[in-house]
């Protein structure tokens, strides 16, 4: 099987030895394990659990815990560009991986850059090496399943999921509450959940939310709900409930406040949805050449490609890639606590553009290959479901991106026009 050429040129763009690595490793993983089993996956909406071994054995499950933990220490931008080559294969693998790695990402090097006591530090060193060595050495899965429905994954209102501080088995928490789109549910072994901290008297607060890893088998957890979206099938997201879930003082993934310090002073941890669907941006391109040249595996071999529109329509598609890819790498590579507001905003835009252009671009592929592109028995079509769905993903939705610009770019901090 020919190799296909990196999204990010390691020349082209100085990937480091560690990027070039991790990048060229999940093309591998990617070229040989996702993509021969991404239809059948996307068909019968089923958890990608093959997949999830093969990561394993590659070492791709511990990418951004720190190397003392047995690791790759991977920062943001390694490990999005790593998850673009592995969402070039398969969207929904690449969009669950998100999961499991941002817990890990942000219980490491992230929690690392923010303001602690020494004891807290020393604390959450102790805690987050329980989690780290489950999924380097167990294999365990990790998920992120925030969204209530309400307002609280846009960041608006409190976690309507509340723990309870208990003193009883050691000490913990009693969580009761639902999280719908819980992506990964029934086959990650713990779901990090962010829940309000809520003691007697107090009303629950965004200050006080807690990030705590739930084991997907304790007593009152439960999973409900039927699983047939348009895209992004694989991921498997259906409701979790928490009825009277005992969860250990050990679960805590971040050490108090973290949290709420990290979504103002570490903005750029809401970004790691993104890297799939560049990956599926540069999918829907791939495909597209390979079309228009009569060179697609499996298919009779008529060229289109002499056709002027094709030409304008791949043209067209070749900008919107490198345009992308210039905006995804460079904002990435910003990612650190307290970025200046410059720096915010162009995080928004990147996240606009590249979802956005991901379901434009798969739009685009398909007037430009035509009617049989579009049959389910080719990749583009699951492409163009799977892409949609990006405009879609709290706490940055398109539409929320343009909100924060406009309000951004025409008021500074403070001022109103009262
Ligand atoms: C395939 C897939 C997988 C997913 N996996 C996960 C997962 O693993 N974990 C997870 O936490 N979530 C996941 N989600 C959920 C996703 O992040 C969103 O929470 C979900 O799509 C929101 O649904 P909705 O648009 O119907 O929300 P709505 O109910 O319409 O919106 C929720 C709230 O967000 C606020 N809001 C919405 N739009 C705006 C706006 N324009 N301005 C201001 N506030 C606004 C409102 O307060 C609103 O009440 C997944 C979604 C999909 C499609």
């Amino acid at each position: 099987m020919k190799t296909d050429a990196p999204i990010f040129d390691p020349i082209a763009f100085k990937l480091t030895d560690k990027q070039r690595y991790l990048t060229d490793l999940a093309r591998k993983v990617g070229q040989e394990s996702l993509a021969p089993r991404a239809a059948q996956y996307d068909l019968n909406a089923s958890f990608p659990a093959e997949n999830y071994v093969d990561m394993f054995k590659a070492g791709l499950m511990g990418i951004c815990i720190p190397e003392k933990h047995g690791g790759h220490g991977a920062d943001i931008l390694t490990y999005a560009m790593t998850a673009a080559e592995l969402g070039r294969y398969c969207g929904a693998t690449a969009l669950t991986w998100n999961m499991h790695v941002s817990s890990t990402l942000w219980t490491g090097d992230l929690t690392d850059d923010l303001e602690m006591s020494a004891e807290q530090r020393t604390t959450h060193e102790q805690k987050r090496a329980i989690h780290f060595k489950r999924i380097v050495e167990d294999g365990a899965i990790y998920s992120q399943p925030f969204s209530e429905g309400g307002a609280a994954a846009a960041g608006k209102v409190a976690w309507g999921t509340q723990a309870i501080p208990t003193n009883e088995n050691g000490g913990g928490w009693i969580v009761n509450g639902k999280k719908i789109f819980a992506s990964l549910s029934g086959h990650a072994n713990y779901y990090g959940i962010l829940c309000s901290e809520v003691r007697e008297g107090e009303k629950p607060s965004r200050r006080n939310s807690v990030y705590v890893a739930v084991p997907a088998d304790a007593d009152g957890v439960s999973i409900t709900g039927e699983w047939d979206p348009m895209g992004m099938r694989g991921t498997v997201s259906r409701t979790l409930h928490f009825k009277d879930v005992f969860v250990p003082e050990e679960a805590m993934l971040m050490p108090r406040g973290i949290y709420h310090a990290a979504a103002s002073k570490w903005p750029h941890m809401f970004l790691t949805l993104c890297p799939a669907y560049m990956g599926l941006m540069q999918a829907a391109y791939d495909f597209t050449i390979k079309y228009l040249r009569g060179e697609y595996p499996g298919l009779y071999p008529v060229k289109r490609r002499m056709y002027p529109t094709k030409q304008i329509a791949v043209a067209q598609m070749k900008i919107m890639l490198e345009q992308s890819k210039a905006l995804f790498y460079q904002t990435l590579s910003e990612a650190r606590p307290n970025p200046s507001k410059d720096q915010i905003m162009r995080s928004w835009v990147m996240q606009y553009t590249i979802m956005e252009n991901a379901s434009e671009m798969s739009q685009l592929a398909i007037r430009t290959c035509g009617g049989q592109s579009m049959l389910k028995s080719l990749p583009l079509e699951r492409i163009f479901r799977d892409s949609r769905c990006g405009a879609l993903m709290l706490p940055l939705t398109a539409e929320i991106c343009l909100d924060n610009l406009g309000k951004f770019a025409l008021y500074e901090r403070g001022e109103t026009d009262d």
